[in-house]
């Protein structure tokens, strides 16, 4: 409560806007919406492994994370992964696709879309961490050490189960149905 219109500045009274009660200006049609965050995240495939780093900032100080972060008005979701890849754990990336998105419900700050992408390291490529890491690693998925943030848990799980599906062949039922289908 107590915010102020952007555009004239007058103090901001509460309306209801599709069955919701918001902060609008009485003057104007400034509104202050409560809209999520966009942030982008990746899992980077490395010789030896899947890289994470341990975190020098909050959230989630000392804990291991995948690269990623909030996504600038003026980039792309994917640019704006290779960017903090960049100054996260100092490499360029190649985006292979799309992993899912997440819904990261906060209360207390935004909530956050979370745009989860898979890729790799660029060729010749070296780990280094930026500022906001205490260290970067390579870790088999087995043995990744536990992540901050659900939604970068949920995008580990979903690579493996991708990778697990690509590297099994398909069963005899699903060729089989696969040959119906086509008749
Ligand atoms: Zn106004």
């Amino acid at each position: 409560m107590g915010h102020y219109c952007v555009n004239c500045g007058a103090p901001l009274v509460l309306k209801v806007f599709e069955g919701r009660e918001l902060e609008a200006c009485p003057n104007d049609d400034f509104v202050l919406w409560r809209d999520p965050k966009v942030s982008a995240s990746i899992v980077v495939a490395a010789p030896g492994g899947i890289v994470v780093g341990r975190r020098a900032i909050e959230p989630g100080y000392g804990l291991w994370c995948l690269p990623g972060g909030f996504v600038n008005d003026d980039e792309s979701p994917a640019d704006a992964v290779v960017r903090e890849c960049l100054e996260e754990i100092g490499a360029r990336v190649e985006v292979d696709g799309l992993l899912d998105v997440y819904h990261a419900g906060r209360t207390t700050a935004p909530s956050l879309v979370v745009i989860a992408y898979r890729g790799r390291l660029a060729k010749g490529e070296k780990l280094s961490a930026g500022d906001e890491m205490l260290e970067v690693g390579v870790y088999p998925i087995s043995e990744l050490p536990e992540l901050a943030f659900p939604s970068h848990r949920q995008a580990l799980a979903k690579y493996a189960a991708l990778r697990a599906e690509a590297a099994s062949p398909p069963s005899p039922a699903q060729a089989t149905s696969t040959r119906s289908r086509t008749q």
